[in-house]
């Protein structure tokens, strides 16, 4: 509908970046538009509520800019996964295949506890690696994974395949 609209208007795309050959989805024209960034936040609030998250995990960086007026808006808690080396305590981390070598990701391991439910946020779901392991590390935290939320899917990789053994039967949705 009429927030769809808006939200694809506001994105752009960048030929060739961050290498030849990559159509980069740039969401910072979404940023700057503050009808387009609270329409983005009131319908990830909406998910919030619908999936029953009582946390909020963004992903580093752009879903942390997402998440956390999210997270601020439904009064839940923000928990940021970050990529290793970035949090000062305790942490669970996991590691995940790139198209070249591994990443690995990191969340402090006191930050999400058995019966949190807990509500996933990015910007952009490609292949779903950084997902997929996102949800390992929420449920070595002991906590249960309520949905993940991204403001897009690159629908033409597998991604959303790629996360469905994960996600078992929670919600993944593409705004
Ligand atoms: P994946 O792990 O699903 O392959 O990649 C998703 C991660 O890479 C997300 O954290 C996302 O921010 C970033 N990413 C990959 N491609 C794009 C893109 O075209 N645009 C933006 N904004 N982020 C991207």
């Amino acid at each position: 509908e009429d927030a769809r609209e808006l939200l694809l208007s506001r994105i752009k795309d960048v030929a060739d970046y961050p290498k030849p050959g990559v159509m980069f989805k740039d969401i910072t024209p979404l940023l700057a538009d503050p009808e387009a960034f609270s329409a983005l936040t009131d319908a990830l609030v909406e998910l919030a509520g619908r999936y029953g998250a009582t946390k909020i995990v963004g992903l580093e960086a752009r879903g942390f800019i997402l998440a956390a007026p999210v997270a601020v808006q439904a009064g839940i808690g923000f928990v940021p996964v970050r990529k290793a080396g970035k949090l000062p305590g305790a942490t669970l981390a996991q590691s995940y295949e790139l198209e070249y070598g591994t990443a690995e990701i990191e969340v402090h391991a006191e930050d999400l506890s058995a019966g949190d439910r807990v509500m996933v946020i990015d910007d952009v779901l490609a292949t779903g690696g950084t997902a997929e392991a996102s949800l390992s590390l929420i449920r070595r935290a002991g906590a249960e994974v309520a949905g993940v939320a991204v403001l897009m899917e690159l629908s033409f990789l597998p991604g959303r395949a790629k996360l469905a053994p994960a996600l078992g039967d929670a919600p993944l949705d593409a705004l």
